[in-house]
């Protein structure tokens, strides 16, 4: 086979096995090199591919000539999602297990989803083990929301101008009756003389800008006669980082000594104070940067 056949045949390959599959490919270039990532985009003597390099993802450009084959990716999300509905609730180990085949196959947001299941169970787990004497006032997590902020993390320290209700009153309209403001069209009347041609003489007519009503709705406000606090931008005041509990959100439950369970009977060690994670299995959705890799990062 010559060059310009391989090549194409190549190129062939790339557009069947993304048209099956939206998964990652892997990219096995002719020096046995292996690349997972996406194929975003290709031409006839190159491909791009988006890979991920530690928690960022880049982009590289592979040549055409240096690729031995494209395989569909191994379904990983599928084998994860295998995994995990095979896990019985109970079974910590096996979502410790999880944790671990994720983290090895560079599938942190996965690893993340597992370890909030995983904290689940170990509270079910608490629950189930401690029946009576499981902590009520942190509901067996260990953890309280800080009083201070009430959980939130931060503390609002209100914007003087609107004294913390994030509006003012309209300047357009507050002194004026219901947020509404005379109409201009009709002076206020609700009706205006207008000639009218084949009478020969002017005619009153209703004021159609104001139905008729001599008002119309301040458009300020829409009528609701305040307005946003420039101030603080609506925001009743400037957020600062809670100093009672760091801006964690949370204190460690004292009755329990944070283990969860009324007099800590397995002597567990307080909570390491790391970074809280949050209650839910949603993957962080904030757009992350994309360095853009020229050449190929692993060598050759
Ligand atoms: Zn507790
Ligand atoms: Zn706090
Ligand atoms: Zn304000
Ligand atoms: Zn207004
Ligand atoms: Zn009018």
């Amino acid at each position: 086979m010559n060059n310009s056949l391989l090549a194409s045949f190549i190129v062939c390959c790339v557009l069947i096995s993304c048209s099956f599959c939206y998964g990652d490919e892997v990219i096995i270039l002719k020096t046995g090199r292996k690349i997972t990532g996406k194929i975003i985009s290709r031409t006839e003597t190159s491909i791009q591919v988006e890979i991920k390099v530690g928690k960022s993802k880049a982009e590289m450009t592979i040549p055409v000539e240096s690729i031995e084959r494209i395989e569909e990716g191994r379904g990983l999300e599928e084998e994860f999602q295998k995994k995990l509905s095979a896990i019985k609730p109970t079974d910590l180990d096996g979502y410790q297990a999880l944790i671990v085949w994720c983290e090895k196959e560079g599938m942190k947001s996965q690893a993340q989803r597992v370890r909030v299941r995983l904290k689940k169970a170990e509270i079910q787990f608490l629950k189930d083990k401690y029946p009576d004497s499981w902590c009520r006032p942190c509901k067996a997590t260990g953890k309280l929301a800080c009083s201070s902020c009430e959980g939130k993390g931060e503390k609002i320290e209100p914007c003087p101008r609107c004294t913390g209700r994030g509006d003012v009153e309209c300047r357009s309209c507050a002194r004026k009756e219901k947020g509404a403001l005379d109409c201009r069209r009709c002076g206020g009347a609700g009706v205006y003389e207008r000639f009218d041609a084949s009478k020969g003489r002017k005619v009153k007519t209703r004021c159609t800008t104001c139905s008729g009503k001599g008002k119309i709705e301040c458009p300020t406000c829409n009528g609701k006669q305040k307005s946003k606090c420039e101030d603080c931008k609506g925001k009743g005041g400037k957020a600062s980082k809670c100093e009672a509990c760091k801006g964690k959100k949370y204190d460690l439950c004292k009755p329990c000594e944070s283990s969860g369970v009324k007099g800590n009977p397995e002597k567990k060690a307080p909570q390491k104070e790391g970074p809280v994670q949050e209650d839910s299995e949603e993957e962080t959705k904030t757009p992350k940067k994309k360095p853009v890799v020229k050449d190929n990062p692993f060598g050759r």
